[in-house]
């Protein structure tokens, strides 16, 4: 598929569409990422796709469950990434920064419905006998909770906007690199920035593995001091919501510096 947003109309729900219309009876749940297609390559979402999606899956009365380990408490700019859109999710996973990465921990939610699906008299055989060992951990509880008293009190996300915005301002950098040849697309949201290396700029093909420039890029990244983790061809971003102007300066500089020197070592 080679359509654009906005102009693709969201072709691409289409197959979704028709695999619900056809098999909605033996579907009962979608699941997925919302707004940020995270290990996938950072691919941020176009404004209104999961509204457009919510339109399909409402009408088959089918669950929706959102994996929001990596998008959740603030990372895209809201609390939930599914925020940005009027869609209701049925179930939400939450991890990562539930504790700010200190414990291994993890929140499945739900709703009331479903619930209530397991909730009746114990004779009526409807509990829900599915547990973990370390459920409720309680020092991994005691850290969960402490972290969204902290964001909710301190109004962390509503202060973080600043910052994002901040964020934002700073992407033309990357435009007035020497290093923007080999950059395909520039993508944001919230605290996530991710930069496409493409050897053509039209096809957005990346470079020849065999080059591997990506790696090379990285061990450059060592030289200053950064440590960069790309998906494939896409080099990010995954700041906290803490992050300060001066923390954003120095990563955004020492990575458009990498990139320019691995594209001087490395391709030039
Ligand atoms: C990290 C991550 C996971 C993995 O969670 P585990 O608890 O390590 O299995 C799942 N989904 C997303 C979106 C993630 O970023």
């Amino acid at each position: 598929m080679n359509k654009k947003y906005p102009s693709c109309k969201f072709a691409c729900l289409k197959p979704l569409n028709t695999l619900l219309a056809t098999k909605h009876k033996e579907i009962a749940a979608i699941i997925m990422e919302p707004m940020l297609h995270g290990a996938g390559g950072m691919i941020v979402f176009p404004k209104g796709y999961l509204d457009a999606l919510y339109k399909i899956v409402q009408k088959y009365d089918i669950h929706i469950i959102l994996d929001e380990v990596a998008t959740g408490f603030g990372r895209t700019g809201k609390m939930f990434a599914y925020e940005y859109s009027d869609l209701k999710p049925d179930f939400l996973c939450l991890s990562k920064a539930l504790t700010n990465g200190t414990m291994p921990f993890a929140a499945t939610l739900t709703s009331e419905e479903v619930y209530s699906a397991f909730y009746d008299d114990y004779e009526k055989g409807k509990t829900f006998y599915h547990g973990h060992t370390f459920t409720g951990n309680p020092l991994a509880s005691a850290v969960a909770l402490s972290v969204v008293n902290t964001i909710t009190k301190k109004k962390l996300i509503k202060k973080s906007q600043k910052i994002i915005h901040y964020i934002d301002s700073k992407l033309n950098l990357f435009e007035q690199s020497s290093a923007f040849k080999i950059i395909g697309d520039i993508r944001h949201l919230g605290f996530v920035v991710a930069v496409e290396i493409v050897a053509n700029k039209k096809t957005k093909k990346p470079f020849d593995s065999k080059l591997r420039f990506e790696f090379k890029t990285f061990l450059e990244g060592l030289n200053h001091n950064l440590i960069m983790r790309p998906i494939g061809n896409v080099f990010y971003l995954y700041l906290p919501i803490t992050v300060t102007k001066k923390e954003v300066d120095d990563i955004f500089s020492k990575f458009i510096l990498t990139l320019e020197r691995s594209y001087e070592k490395n391709l030039s």
